[in-house]
């Protein structure tokens, strides 16, 4: 069993979200606090608490997060963006349900904080 997050709530529909795709394998959403003209989180339906519990058997869902990160970004007109996985808190994750952020719609910086 892992943790409970905010997360499970949303995919359980307890908290709205403001969707942008879905699938039986995952959910994208607006991030609450968007970091960009565009900051899209695209979460597992799988309960994963971080890319570090991901095993061999998670390698189609992983590629299919990816493929669907980059769906909403061709969706909200993006040519340029980035795609984030935060790993850990020391590296900046709050919520330990896997996410990909896909953020644009500004000019990015590099490297980040
Ligand atoms: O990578 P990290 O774990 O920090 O990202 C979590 C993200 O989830 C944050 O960007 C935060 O704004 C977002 N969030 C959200 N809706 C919630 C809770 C958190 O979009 N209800």
């Amino acid at each position: 069993m892992t943790e409970e997050t905010i997360f499970h709530r949303i995919l359980r529909g307890e908290i709205p979200c403001d969707e942008v795709y879905s699938d039986s394998l995952c959910l994208a959403f607006r991030d609450i606090q968007p970091a960009a003209p565009v900051h899209i989180l695209v979460i597992p339906r799988k309960s994963l608490p971080s890319l570090m519990e991901a095993q061999k058997e998670d390698s189609n869902l992983l590629g299919h997060l990816l493929l669907v990160a980059k769906k909403v970004a061709i969706k909200e007109g993006l040519s340029n963006w980035r795609t984030v996985i935060n790993t850990g808190a020391e590296a900046g994750q709050t919520v330990f349900h896997l996410h990909i952020h896909v953020i644009g719609g500004r000019t990015l910086t590099w490297p980040p904080g």
